[in-house]
Parts: structure tokens; C-alpha cells; sequence
């Protein structure tokens, strides 16, 4: 069960958004994706949830590519939330959920503990429109989660969360690594990953400017050289 990702790249026309990446993450671990804006954070992931094809190179779980037969297998939360915003919360994880072969009982029953962890159970009735855009991020996080993924993805998870609802998050975060699943995520902030991950990988221009185990990088650099590095 282990991700892999061997000379992944991605060209646009001239432009490299991802210029040959090597990463392996190891299972049931929590892995830190950093970098600023347009660093190929987002594109990466797309290579490895199959929805873009790689110019060059591999991206694989448990040894084969993610292709539509392994969908389900897979937790994402896209940087650009997009829940259907006329559907109530229920209806729209039921309908979500049903794309990964979920029944409608099994997703309320773990809907409706999820509402009750996030202290939002007076939600499930109520449409997506109507919520705050922090208790949408805890409806979509809810959706690349219910079906329990063995592998999930999280694009720029914490962001736009106040500090309450971000901690909320992270733990959330936390207890589904200790059931048993890989996790990887982006964010722009050093911070983040130093809370929760051991291994990162810090992308620059698509190119990896720095990876490994972090208590060795900050043996190597002050984190102050990190966050520049980051920005
Ligand atoms: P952000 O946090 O801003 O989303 P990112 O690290 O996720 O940044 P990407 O979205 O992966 O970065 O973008 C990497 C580079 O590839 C950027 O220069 C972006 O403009 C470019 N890019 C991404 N998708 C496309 C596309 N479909 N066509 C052309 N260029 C693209």
C-alpha cells in the first residue's frame, strides 16, 4: 500500500508545471506536499488520482495507477471546493458516496457521527448554501472521507478555516491516520506540515527543492530558511 511516484512531469506547452518528481510514501503515514502558488502541488495530485495524464513518468498506488475502477479507494479534497449547493447536506453526501458504491444507510449512520464530532449535527437538513464556507469545508472534507479511502488527499486542507475549525480539522486528520490511512497534503504554510507530518516534500517551480524526514531537514536548515524557501 504505498504510494510511488517515479520522474513524474507534466508540461503545458512550454511550461513545466511538474518537472520529474520522486517521492515514496510510506503506508499509513502523513505526508506534507509544500510550496508557494503555482508550484505543482495541485497538478500533482491530478497525476496521481488519475484524472491528467503525465507527460512522463508514473504515479502509483499499491504498485498500479489509479484509474477509474480504483476511484473509490481514494479520499480527495480538491483545493476548489464544489458541493452542489441546492442539495442538503445529506442528500448531497448520499448522492456523493453512491459514485463509491456506498449504501444510503452506511452513509448517514457515519454522516451523522462526523456532524456530531465537527458539533454540526443540526446541519444534516440543511442545504450547502446556507452554510458558512467553513462548515462547507467540513461537508466536502466529510465527502472525501465517509467512505473510508485507503488513500486520501487533501489539497490545501486548512485553508480559509479559523483557527478553531482548522484545529478541528487536524485532528479530525489525525484519528483517520491512526486507523490506518496514507494521507498526503499540500499547504503553503510550513506550519501546517511541521504540525502533523514527518515526511515533506517541498516543491519550487515543479521542481523539488527539498524532501525527507523533517527532524532531519530542521537538523539541516532553521526553519526560518524553510519558510523562505516556501514563499
Ligand atoms: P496553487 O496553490 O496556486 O494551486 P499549485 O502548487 O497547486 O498552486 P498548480 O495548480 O499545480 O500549482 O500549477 C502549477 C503550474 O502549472 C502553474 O504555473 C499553473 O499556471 C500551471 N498549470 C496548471 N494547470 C494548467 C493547465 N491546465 N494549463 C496550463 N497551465 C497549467
Amino acid at each position: 500500500m504505498t504510494l510511488k511516484l517515479e520522474s513524474l512531469e507534466k508540461t503545458f506547452g512550454s511550461h513545466t508545471a511538474v518537472g520529474g518528481i520522486n517521492a515514496e510514501v510510506a503506508p499509513g503515514s502523513m505526508f506534507g506536499m509544500l510550496g508557494a502558488n503555482g508550484a505543482g502541488k495541485t497538478t500533482t495530485f491530478r497525476m496521481i488520482l488519475g484524472l491528467l495524464d503525465p507527460t512522463s513518468g508514473t504515479a502509483e498506488w499499491n504498485g498500479r495507477r489509479i484509474g477509474y475502477d480504483r476511484t473509490h479507494l481514494i479520499g480527495y479534497l480538491p483545493e476548489e471546493r464544489g458541493l452542489f449547493p441546492k442539495l442538503t447536506v445529506k442528500d448531497q453526501l448520499v448522492y456523493l458516496m453512491r459514485l463509491n458504491g456506498m449504501k444510503r444507510q452506511d452513509t448517514i449512520k457515519e454522516m451523522r457521527s462526523w456532524l456530531e464530532r465537527f458539533q454540526v449535527e443540526e446541519y444534516e437538513n440543511k442545504k450547502v448554501e446556507e452554510l458558512s464556507k467553513g462548515n462547507q469545508q467540513k461537508i466536502q472534507f466529510m465527502a472525501a472521507v465517509l467512505h473510508r479511502p485507503e488513500l486520501l488527499i487533501l489539497d490545501e486542507p486548512f485553508s480559509g478555516l479559523d483557527p478553531v475549525n482548522a484545529d478541528m480539522l487536524k485532528e479530525a486528520v489525525l484519528s483517520i491516520q491512526k486507523n490506518g490511512t496514507t494521507i498526503v497534503f499540500s499547504s503553503h504554510q510550513m506550519r501546517n506540515v511541521e504540525e502533523l507530518c514527518e515526511e515533506i516534500l517541498m516543491l519550487k517551480e515543479g521542481r523539488v527543492v527539498l524532501e525527507g524526514h523533517l527532524n532531519d531537514i530542521k537538523r539541516s536548515y532553521s526553519m526560518k530558511n524553510i519558510r523562505i524557501r516556501a514563499d
